[in-house]
């Protein structure tokens, strides 16, 4: 098992497919000024499963497909069959919007994903634009339907909660927990990025403890559950008679530095050593310089080892790429 320098396991690598995506969220994607990493730049589907295979020898666990959109991208069945050829008894699973999940849910499935995570910020078809901006709730709930049909279960729901915004469905959206075996989950919003949008961010963030104030004021009281993992970002909780679970994911207002076990694949195959820093390595370099799966795993062990030990919100440090560009 791989360790960092601070003695934490690191056994989960989020690989980001692709930094393009069919929605704008307000906290993600601004709607002017984006550039994306030119599609030479992108690590192929080949240099993916090569990474694969080297955190697997390492004693990585556990694989997440994030974006961007991973659904836009045109090889994503052969990225899973290939993470999955090089480890098939890890876990892999995927963040998405949802709405391209009805034409490839059951290839996935059959390619070796395990389960979907869909952010959907609200149910309300008005409001969902002023965050998910080019959204549509029927959309999403119906890519919902498709990873259910698939088997792409247990579904995460994933919502940022952002003041003035959303801050007020939550409830809504806590409620489906009562009827369906959904883990739906609040995340405070981060300040991502550089210039004035990170300051917006911090002035719109909703400490979760408020988020689950507002949803135990409505529906009841939410009864804490073990943590299933120690690395589990999320706090969770159900209602009483509730099929489902809701959870509170807080990097701002109580971040779980202590207990990450993560690190990142950028599209364009740059090792990110923590969601809200600069840290980096050029895995891409290794790999186009001619490094096979023994290079590859070396440099992930090493580039391990300076992990930073947690962020540094507080003194007004956070990562200057966007969201989209390192996967949440
Ligand atoms: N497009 C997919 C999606 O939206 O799920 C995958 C990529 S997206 C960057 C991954 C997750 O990041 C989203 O589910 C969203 O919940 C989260 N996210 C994006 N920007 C965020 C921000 N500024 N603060 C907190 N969470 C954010
Ligand atoms: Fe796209 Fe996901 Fe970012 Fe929204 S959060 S813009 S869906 S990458």
């Amino acid at each position: 098992m791989p360790r960092d320098g601070h003695g934490r396991i690191i056994d989960y690598l989020r690989i980001s497919v692709m930094d393009r995506c069919n929605l704008r969220c307000s906290y993600c994607m601004p709607l002017e000024g984006l550039r994306f990493v030119p599609d030479e730049d992108l690590l192929t589907a080949d240099e993916i499963s090569l990474v694969a295979r080297a955190a697997v020898s390492c004693g990585f666990r556990k694989f997440r497909i994030t974006g961007g959109e991973p659904t836009l991208r045109r090889d994503l069945i052969e990225v899973v069959a290939g993470i999955r050829a090089e480890g098939p008894d890890v876990e892999i699973g995927m963040t998405t919007n949802g709405i391209l999940l009805p034409r490839m849910a059951r290839d996935l499935k059959d390619a070796g994903l395990d389960r979907v995570n869909i952010h959907i910020d609200t149910l309300d078809e008005v409001r969902i634009r002023q965050v998910m901006r080019f959204a549509d709730v029927q959309k999403i709930m119906t890519g919902i339907e498709a990873a259910e049909d698939a088997g792409l279960t247990p579904i995460k729901l994933n919502s940022v909660v952002v003041r003035g915004d959303n801050d007020t469905d939550v409830v809504e959206l806590a409620r489906q927990t009562l009827t369906r075996p959904w883990g739906v989950r609040f995340i405070e919003l981060m300040p991502m990025g550089d210039g004035d949008e990170s300051k917006l961010a911090l002035s719109q963030v909703v400490s979760s403890e408020e988020t689950m104030e507002r949803i135990a004021d409505s529906i009841g009281p939410l009864i804490p559950l073990p943590a299933t993992h120690p690395s589990d970002e999320s706090r969770n909780y159900q209602f009483s008679g509730g099929i489902g679970t809701v959870g509170f994911i807080s990097p701002v207002s109580d971040p779980f530095c202590s207990a990450c076990n993560r690190v990142r694949l950028s599209a364009e195959g740059k090792l990110l050593l923590c969601l809200l820093r600069d840290d980096e390595a050029d895995l891409r370099a290794v790999i186009r310089g001619g490094g096979g799966v023994e290079a590859v795993s070396h440099a992930l062990r090493q580039s391990i080892l300076l992990k930073p030990v947690g962020h540094a919100l507080d003194e007004g440090i956070h990562a200057s790429r966007r969201m989209h560009e390192i996967g949440g």
